[in-house]
């Protein structure tokens, strides 16, 4: 049985969190996609931790957490986590590599810092991890895959075109220092030698555990409207954060996925440039930052704050359908008890005319809300089991907004912590 936890959104809706409590009754834990570049925020018995690479269900004695071949893999950044996961007190998690994920190389990183530089006002806003210039080179096919690390010959072979086409860019376009070989083949042979022992034939043993029906939960990285072919292009990642991606990124057949749980944030927030039909700005926007997540809505890669804004029903119906939603997860939703009136994104006008349907970049960059304000429910909702008990106010909001998207809500998180959940 495999389970995907996803984002509606533009990333940050919470999946760490739904990851981390689902994983309790799952036995592996894949990451398909993307790599250290945005981070999940896990609250639970052990304290908080900050995981980028690693996928959230790394807290438990019983799970296995596996790198799929779908992610850009940041050596050092996985060993320094894997470190604080073990300082935080947490037992040595099961760890597994992908033998065909490819690895994130140092110039990625200052191949995206350059270009970043390069760009100047009209940057990304790129979180500058080398996941661009990674996936480009991934598709470009001058990645190197884990199992590559295992043959001098192709390493040298391969370093040397790319110590050759690289180093045009360095001197002319950029200015900056040059690669070079021997260096390269070092940093490469430090690689080999710790993932090691971490190395395997991931979809085989994926195969294997479906055959012997474990339950294998899929975490995606960021939401929808990051995703390249149907996010805000050309402001998006740079692999595909739809749980149908998972199938590959995993390496297991797409019909093994039987439930998609899109998780959907009860505001909006987004990360980096790019349209964002419902965003506040100035004071308003301050005290949702502020209050946002579990401490302020601010980047956990980055630090930076995040833009916020009220929640978008055209965006999320959107978000939820191209992921295949099966249910979504509606999360944070108690930061919003503070508000007297809630302001909800039910419509998009552009160009004089009012759509509910999410169109492509060039449009989604003229339309204005259409907002419809519902009354605040004016509590702490923090602490609440069951539905029932939620305040009237509160239940009209998820239902307004489980209509206008069009997919069950069937969880609602109301608090960061683990336990912090209602079932519907
Ligand atoms: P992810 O990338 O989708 O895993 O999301 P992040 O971890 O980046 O951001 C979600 C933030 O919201 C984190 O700081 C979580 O601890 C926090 N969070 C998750 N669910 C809830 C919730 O229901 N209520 C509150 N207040 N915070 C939550």
């Amino acid at each position: 049985m495999v389970k995907a936890v996803v984002g509606a959104n533009w990333g940050d809706e919470g999946k760490g969190k739904i990851t981390d409590m689902l994983a309790e009754n799952a036995d592996i834990i894949v990451r398909f996609q993307g790599g250290a570049n945005a981070g999940h925020t896990i609250i639970n018995d052990y304290g908080r931790f900050a995981l980028h690479t690693l996928p959230s269900g790394v807290f438990y004695n019983h799970t296995t957490s596996v790198i799929g071949n779908g992610v850009a893999l940041d050596i050092p950044k996985l060993f320094n986590e894997i470190q604080d996961v073990i300082n935080g007190g947490v037992p040595k998690p099961k760890i597994l590599i992908s033998d065909r994920a490819q690895i994130v190389m140092p110039y990625h990183i200052l191949f995206d810092e350059y270009e970043e530089e390069r760009l100047g006002k009209a940057s990304f806003g790129s979180t500058k991890s080398g996941i661009a210039p990674f996936y480009s080179d991934k598709y470009a096919k001058i990645g190197f895959q884990v199992q590559e690390l295992f043959d001098d010959d192709i390493l040298k072979k391969k370093v040397a075109r790319i110590c050759e086409k690289k180093n045009v860019l360095l001197e002319h376009l950029y200015h900056k220092p040059l690669l070079k070989e021997d260096e390269l083949m070092n940093t490469l042979h430090d690689y080999r030698d710790m993932v090691k022992p971490y190395v395997a034939d991931v979809s085989s043993f994926l195969d294997k555990a479906l055959k012997e029906n474990k339950t294998i939960l899929l975490e995606g990285q960021l939401g929808t409207l990051k995703d390249p072919d149907h996010g805000i292009y050309p402001m998006v990642t740079s692999s595909s954060t739809l749980a149908a991606y998972g199938a590959i990124g995993a390496g297991i057949p797409p019909y093994e996925i039987k439930q998609v749980i899109t998780v959907c944030k009860a505001y909006s927030s987004a990360v980096g440039a790019g349209a964002f039909v419902s965003e506040i700005f100035g004071d308003e926007a301050d005290e949702l930052r502020k209050r946002g997540g579990d401490k302020g809505e601010f980047g956990a890669t980055t630090g930076r704050p995040r833009r916020v804004g009220w929640f978008d029903c055209v965006a999320s119906k959107y978000g939820a359908r191209l992921q295949g939603a099966t249910e979504v997860a509606f999360t944070v939703l108690d930061v919003l008890g503070y508000l007297d009136e809630i302001p909800v994104c039910v419509g998009y006008e552009i160009d004089g005319e009012v759509t509910t349907d999410f169109p492509v970049t060039a449009k989604l960059e003229k339309a204005k809300p259409v907002l419809k304000t519902l009354p605040g429910w004016k509590s702490d909702i923090r602490g609440i089991k069951e539905y029932d008990k939620l305040p009237e106010n509160c239940r009209n909001y998820i239902e307004f907004v489980e209509e206008q998207i069009g997919f069950p809500i069937k969880m609602v998180s109301n608090g960061p912590g683990r336990d912090e959940i209602i079932y519907r």
